[in-house]
């Protein structure tokens, strides 16, 4: 009989291939099927969030991704004058990371293939079919035909995801109205600043260093604003737009890639069809703005991979992964109005730019800033309660702390060895942390739990957990189950 794949990962973006980092980690047998014979050299996105960086640093891998890239302590909202300050906030990485989607994506391929992960290039998936039982994939190859059955398939295969379309799961939302364009260029006379932000009637203009030499300049030209996605961009197309909208080309030279994006907007009816699931653009797309979308495919592809891995190798019911859709969803559809709310910051109108100036103005308000900036980092994120069994325990649960995300704790153990939080949790699995010495609580979720045990001090500087007597912490980093002292 033809072999059977646990999970088969159709995309080998940044999405699929964390995904199959976390599977792999749990020991599923994994594939992924990347359409293109080689990597993608041009980078659309150019940030990794405090969030992701965390979700990196859970499996013990953030130095990897800080060596390569330059951290800036703040983030923008609509390219608003204001700019978010990260510096404040309750992580270990309180600043976006500046590195390339192209050298995050070979990074997570390495690791992908140092957990023993099969990355087929030049694969592409053409025909999907499923049962009671799994799911028949059909597509070319170099070599031809190829054909593979898979327990589980997930589409990671972005905004023109064929799984998505396969699987009949509607993609609802609005088509192109407005496109804009950007150049990874030299700049001959670059701004004083790092970053900055241009804003008028005329349009806008953004600049941000991307490596040494080069700089990427992004612009809403409303003058070009309905030219299709489809049109090439020329430099001299550039040139112009910025030279009317800054008053300055900046000196523009040596295009190392130029390209026009649109506003496109839609989110997946449902990210689960029977045994096939989405994740990362096959499941939402939008105007790129905040630097978001990326980031946010990371971050399910960690909510999704220990659950599907629970299904696939611990017999977890299949249920579990309805939550990864009543989890995700909602992220998915905060994502696509605050990208919305920014895109309508953006046009160059009297009214938006009154508009602007007052967003600018209440950004200043240090909680209100501090809020955007939570939002824009993916750190605001928590979930309603999962539906695992509780703990067997004599103290009360606390259920508001279901569903959070926990910061790095500083965990000092009895004996008095210091542990991070995240490094207990390095290997995947549910970890269960006991505050003081009283016994851990027995935990029978009825499918193998795969729990470290870590018992430690309350940590100190930490008046939130003043009550609570420990937690079931999910692989993901959230809180399963917390129950009082
Ligand atoms: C101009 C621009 C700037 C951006 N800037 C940022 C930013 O600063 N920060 C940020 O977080 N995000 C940004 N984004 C968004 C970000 O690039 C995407 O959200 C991200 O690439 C999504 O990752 P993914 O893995 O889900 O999908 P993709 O990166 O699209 O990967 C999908 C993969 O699936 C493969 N594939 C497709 N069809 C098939 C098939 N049938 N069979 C096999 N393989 C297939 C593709 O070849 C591709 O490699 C930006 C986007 C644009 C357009």
């Amino acid at each position: 009989m033809a072999e059977v794949l646990e999970v088969a990962v159709v995309g080998g973006g940044p999405t699929g291939l964390w995904l199959a980092c976390e599977l792999a980690l749990a020991g599923v047998r994994v594939r992924v099927f990347e359409r293109r014979a080689e990597p993608v050299r041009e980078s659309r996105a150019l940030t990794l969030h405090p969030r992701s960086l965390e979700v990196l640093a859970l499996r013990g891998l953030e130095g990897r991704f800080l060596e390569r890239g330059r951290p800036l302590p703040t983030g923008h909202f609509a390219m608003l004058d204001t700019r978010l300050d990260f510096s404040v906030l309750d992580t270990r990485f309180p600043y976006t990371l500046f590195l390339p989607q192209a050298v995050t994506e070979a990074l997570l391929e390495a690791r992908a293939r140092e957990l023993g992960v099969d990355v087929l290039r030049g694969h592409t998936v053409e025909v999907l079919r499923q049962d009671d039982e799994g799911v028949d994939l059909e597509g070319t190859s170099g070599e031809g035909l190829f054909q593979v059955r898979a327990r589980f398939v997930v589409g990671a295969d972005g905004a023109r995801s064929a799984v998505r379309r396969l699987a009949g799961i509607a993609f609802p939302g609005t088509d192109v109205t407005r496109t804009a364009v950007l150049g990874d260029v030299t700049l001959g006379e670059p701004p004083s600043q790092p970053a900055i932000g241009i804003a008028n009637t005329r349009g806008g203009v953004m600049v941000v260093p991307m490596a040494p030499g080069v700089h990427r300049i992004v612009i809403n030209d409303p003058l070009r604003e309905h030219v299709s996605v489809r049109e090439p961009v020329t430099l001299e197309e550039l040139r112009e737009s910025s030279t009317r909208i800054a008053g300055t080309d900046f000196g523009m030279k040596d295009p190392r890639w130029l390209s026009r994006f649109g506003n496109e907007t839609r989110l997946a009816e449902r990210y689960r069809e029977g045994r096939v699931l989405l994740a990362g653009d096959a499941a939402h797309i939008h105007f790129p703005a905040g630097g978001q979308g990326l980031n946010v495919g990371l971050q399910d592809a960690m909510n999704l991979g220990w659950k599907l891995a629970a299904v696939v190798k611990d017999g977890a019911p299949e249920a579990l992964l309805d939550s990864y859709m009543r989890e995700r969803r909602p992220v998915g559809d905060a994502l696509i109005r605050n990208t919305l709310a920014q895109t309508a910051l953006m046009s160059a109108t009297q009214e938006t730019l009154a508009l602007r100036e007052v967003m600018s103005d209440l950004l200043r308000a240090p909680d209100l800033n501090r809020k955007l900036a939570n939002a824009i980092g993916a750190l605001d994120v928590g979930y309603a309660s999962l539906e695992v069994p509780a703990p067997r325990l004599d103290a009360p649960l606390l259920p508001e702390w279901s569903g959070r995300r926990l910061c790095d704790l500083d965990l000092t153990q009895d004996e008095g060895t210091d542990v991070a939080l995240y490094a207990a949790l390095h290997p995947g699995r549910w970890l269960m942390l006991g505050f003081g010495s009283g016994p851990l609580p027995r935990w029978e979720p009825g499918w193998p739990p795969r729990a470290t045990q870590l018992r430690a001090r309350r940590p100190v500087g930490r008046a939130e957990l003043r009550d609570v007597g420990g937690m079931l912490v999910r692989p993901d980093g959230h809180v399963g189950w917390a129950w009082a002292a």
